[in-house]
């Protein structure tokens, strides 16, 4: 009964109708069987306790059906047509006959599935109990409003049930139009635990924080001034220092002044970035404060970071290099230690270290290579100081060693001089002390030989005479020797004919070969004369030397042949023997001083000096010597003279 508005009527349609039906009766008719609302009499109907239970239909208008939605009701009781009908319907309509009071309501008719505005006033006489009932079906009405309502609570709940707070401002703008605070008006469940307000519905936010920055006003004032919707983050220091994310937009059309507000309490967010931002820094500060250059490349080997340190040590700018590619850079690295390192670490996620020299810097580098997520990180250093240090060192290290090695030939040397002088000490003391035994036991002999007359004192002689000679001989080569070591060692140079020179060996040798002799010397001259500049004296020696050798390394006889030839620039003197030969080892060998090849046997004595003395003689005449020999087969020494056009300096 309560929802039961007491109101006269105010429809324009009411009114006259009730001025119609007052009017005329026939005015009255004309107009309910034209209008459109609905309209009918009932007479209602009471129990013994004069409580309205039914009501019968008296007369209803065209419309009525319609309106209605039930038809041929006239003469039939509302509780045939529908039992389930609510009973307020009895109880209004009754109260309205039983008082006379006109009442104006909307109201609900289930089993109908209609919603009512309805109209009622008594007519007739009151005992009649019969009510005219002017009404419209609102369904639809009513079923827009419950969907609205729908709609409302949905986004209530919506509201309700999200995690950010929510709000509707009315803002509020002083005479100049200048927003200067605003009302909540509605505001969701977790507001109060994002802004720490409570029970803010009502009030403004100058009441609720008196020191609200000016901004927050100007915000909200624009977002209602504009209808343009803002998004924003910002600090709060009236609020405890609490840091707002906020949607602001405006609710309705132009002339509103209400603003909705989605936001949350970024506060612990933003304390983390600000962290973060401090911990960057710190990396940064870290990064910049290592003494290494040191860069970082990306996947497309684009310079992502470069400190301080590199900037130097590379000359640019870390702005210009951000963002360029290390290859087109620095094109020299291709192909270097450098590049074959970082490809390692970018494709093999091999890290490593890499010593190189650096063409284009003319420096050493020492690069560490770390292979990572975003690409890799490069360390390096300038070593060129190092390297140069490093390289002095093992220069240094490399002269001492020269210097040791020197040193250690150098004692060797004197090592193998007193070896030599012990060895010529030796040789000599053995070799002069044999022909001096010799000679000493003939002329020991001599005497009495001569005494007996026999004829064996000549014999003797002659002995003693080859054996002074042989000593002599040796004596002579140990001259010659300390002469050259001396470096006293004089050759005249003089132009001397070299045919004539062997001709003239040749005949001496072959002279003193004696009587029961099974060698022989055998000499063929190219040409007659072969003119050369030199020391005769000296070749002599030459000569006779090998020409001695020959035939004291011929034991078993044979020919020793001897040839002359010269071409344009030489002359070459051959001496070829049919003797023992010698060792093909023994041949390097042959020309040091004391040497004496193994196959040597102990009755052809010597010191080892003459081939020496005479390789000497040949080289200060800007000559060689070669020798060819196979042992038991014969031996071949070649003297080869340059034959000069002029005669050399010094020469007469
Ligand atoms: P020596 O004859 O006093 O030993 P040399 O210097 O004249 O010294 O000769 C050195 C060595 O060369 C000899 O001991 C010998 O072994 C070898 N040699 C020199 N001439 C001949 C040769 N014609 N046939 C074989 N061996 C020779």
């Amino acid at each position: 009964m309560e929802s039961i508005q007491q109101s006269a009527p105010d429809q324009a349609g009411h009114t006259q109708t009730d001025v119609a039906l007052r009017a005329s009766d026939a005015t009255y008719r004309t107009l309910f069987q034209v209008m459109g609302h609905g309209f009918c009499i009932v007479q209602v109907i009471f129990d013994a306790h004069d409580t309205p239970i039914d009501y019968q239909f008296v007369e209803v208008n065209p419309a009525f059906a319609h309106q209605a939605g039930i038809e041929n009701v006239v003469g039939r009781r509302m509780r045939d047509i529908a039992p389930d009908h609510e009973a307020h319907w009895f109880a209004i309509y009754g109260q309205v006959a039983q008082t006379g009071q006109p009442v104006r309501f909307e109201q609900q008719a289930a089993q109908l599935h209609r919603w009512f505005d309805v109209s009622a006033f008594r007519i007739g006489d009151p005992t009649e109990r019969q009510v005219a009932i002017v009404f419209t079906d609102i369904t639809a009405r009513k079923r827009a409003e419950d969907a609205l309502a729908a709609s409302e609570a949905k986004y209530r709940t919506l509201f309700e049930s999200i995690d950010e707070g929510f709000c509707i401002l009315e803002m509020l703008f002083d005479a100049d139009g200048t927003s200067v605070d605003y009302r909540f008006l509605q505001t969701n469940a977790v507001f109060e635990q994002h802004t720490g307000l409570a029970q803010a519905v009502g009030k403004t936010a100058r009441e609720l924080v008196p020191t609200l920055e000016a901004h927050w006003f100007e915000m909200y004032g624009t977002v209602a001034r504009t209808g343009a919707p803002v998004r924003f983050e910002q600090h709060a220091a009236a609020m405890q220092d609490r840091w707002f994310e906020v949607y602001a937009s405006r609710v309705g059309g132009d002339d509103s002044r209400t603003v909705a507000l989605v936001f949350r309490d970024i506060t612990v967010r933003k304390q983390a970035e600000a962290a973060i931002l401090r911990l960057n820094q710190r990396n940064h500060e870290i990064l910049e404060s290592i003494t290494d250059a040191f860069f970082a490349l990306d996947h497309a080997w684009r310079f992502i970071y470069v400190n301080q340190q590199a900037e130097r040590t590379l000359h640019r700018a870390h702005d210009d290099l951000l963002g360029k590619v290390l290859w087109e850079e620095y094109p020299g690295l291709m192909g270097s230690a450098f590049e074959q390192a970082y490809r390692r670490a970018a494709t093999g996620g091999i890290g490593g270290t890499v010593t190189a020299w650096y063409p284009d810097h003319q420096r050493w580098y020492e690069a560490h290579v770390y292979p990572g997520a975003q690409g890799i990180t490069v360390y390096f250093r300038n070593v060129t100081e190092q390297k140069w240090a490093e390289n002095e060192r093992e220069r240094l290290l490399a002269a001492e060693h020269t210097a040791r090695v020197a040193a250690e030939a150098a004692r060797a040397e004197a090592e193998a001089a007193l070896h030599t002088r012990d060895q010529f000490l030796s040789i000599a003391s053995h070799e002069l002390r044999t022909p001096l035994t010799s000679l000493l036991g003939y002329a020991q002999v001599l005497p009495q030989a001569i005494a007996r007359g026999t004829g064996k004192a000549e014999q003797m002689s002659a002995r003693i005479v080859r054996q002074a000679q042989r000593l002599n001989t040796l004596i002579n080569q140990l001259l010659d020797v300390s002469r050259l070591r001396q470096g006293q060692f004089v050759v005249t140079q003089r132009p001397l004919d070299v045919a004539g020179l062997v001709q003239a060996v040749v005949d001496e040798v072959r002279a003193t070969l004696p009587a029961t002799t099974n060698h022989s010397v055998e000499l063929t001259l190219a040409q007659a004369r072969v003119v050369a500049v030199g020391d005769a004296e000296r070749l002599e020696q030459v000569l006779h030397n090998l020409l001695s050798n020959a035939l004291k390394y011929s034991p078993a006889g044979g020919t020793v042949q001897v040839k002359v030839t010269c071409t344009v620039t030489e002359a070459s003197v051959e001496i070829t023997d049919q003797g023992i030969g010698m060792p093909a080892d023994a041949q390097a060998h042959l020309f040091e001083p004391f040497y004496r090849a193994s196959n040597v046997g102990g009755q052809a004595s010597g010191f080892g000096l003459g081939l020496y003395i005479v390789r000497e003689i040949v080289a200060r005449h800007g000559g060689r010597i070669e020798v060819e020999s196979t042992e038991g087969v014969g031996s071949t020494f070649r003297v080869v003279l340059p034959l000069r056009a002029t005669a050399a300096p010094g020469a007469p």
